[in-house]
């Protein structure tokens, strides 16, 4: 139940995609958290990458910008999906 902080030592270098390896300012990369699953928590250890909008998009990760606009949607239109 523990988690180890290491955000102490060096201070983090420019950002960039960690997938196209695509150089981007840290406000417009998104964070991904990467953590285990109990069983293998003892062979994965937990990390953060970092990923361009276009990466993230590749990915199908953007999920979320659908919740946005549904969102939108909702103060519009009264139908639920
Ligand atoms: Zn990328």
């Amino acid at each position: 139940m523990s988690t180890v902080d290491d955000s102490a030592g060096e201070p983090a270098p420019d950002r960039e995609c960690y997938r196209c390896d695509r150089n981007a300012a840290p406000q417009f990369l998104f964070r991904i958290d990467v953590t285990p699953p109990e069983p293998l928590s003892a062979k994965y250890a937990d990390s953060v990458r970092h990923c361009c909008e276009h990466c993230v998009a590749a990915m199908n990760l953007s999920e979320f910008l659908e919740q946005v606009k549904a969102r939108a949607r909702r103060g519009s239109e009264s139908v639920d999906g």
